[in-house]
């Protein structure tokens, strides 16, 4: 009988140790920058979660960044806004995306100021998606099939800049969902919405 208090201490050890040995789920907390409508955010979360087996949360809407803005072409540098991100990471999640309906750009080759659809720091912990230029070219018969090849698009183009902040480059597969869009939206298009085989082991290693 003497012996039982240090059985319960030694079977409480074993018990917490192993809590700590459980390994968490990470977390990437989405953050929308401006009107974001919750269907869009839905999307993206449950893509993130079902691709990558992330846990994801939901940031209060904030405005975009003034410190962001670029008057020439009266909208927003998207590595301007993975600077201000960096600060707003909750403590408790590891990586951060944004999102927003206004127009984002950044400097491509020899172009100063080249309107994009999402930048990633690769690997890293910021990423900015935009959708106002996945709203273009929708080509469907109605309206209600325009909106699910919209939202198709809103997933290929999170689960493509998430993969960069895992370090995934751009996939020569056509059809993955890493593949690189050059600049056109039609990429969306042909996408399978998923990570090729070759991504996938990349990501396992
Ligand atoms: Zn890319
Ligand atoms: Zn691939």
């Amino acid at each position: 009988m003497r012996a039982a208090p240090a059985l319960l201490i030694a079977s409480i050890f074993v018990c917490l140790s192993s809590i700590a040995a459980q390994p968490k789920t990470p977390l990437l907390a989405i953050a929308p920058l401006g009107q974001v409508p919750r269907t869009d955010i839905t999307e993206i979360r449950r893509a993130i979660e079902t691709t990558y087996g992330w846990s994801t949360v939901e940031l209060a809407p904030q405005p975009l960044p003034k410190s962001a803005w670029y008057q020439p072409r009266r909208r927003h540098r998207a590595e301007k806004i993975l600077q201000w991100l960096r600060g707003r990471k909750p403590l408790a999640a590891d990586k951060i995306m944004a999102i927003t309906a206004k127009d984002i750009s950044t400097t491509k080759g020899r172009y100063p100021d080249w309107g994009i659809c999402g930048l990633a720091e690769m690997p890293g912990s910021t990423s900015v998606i935009s959708t106002y230029r996945i709203k273009k070219k929708l080509r469907a018969p109605n309206r209600k099939r325009r909106h699910e090849k919209y939202l198709q698009r809103l997933r290929d183009l999170a689960v493509h800049e998430f993969g960069h902040q895992l370090g995934l480059e751009h996939c020569p597969h056509r059809g993955c969902v890493m593949e690189d869009a050059k600049g056109t939206v039609g990429t969306f298009d042909h996408s399978t919405n998923e990570l090729c085989a070759d991504c996938r082991h990349q990501l396992d290693r």
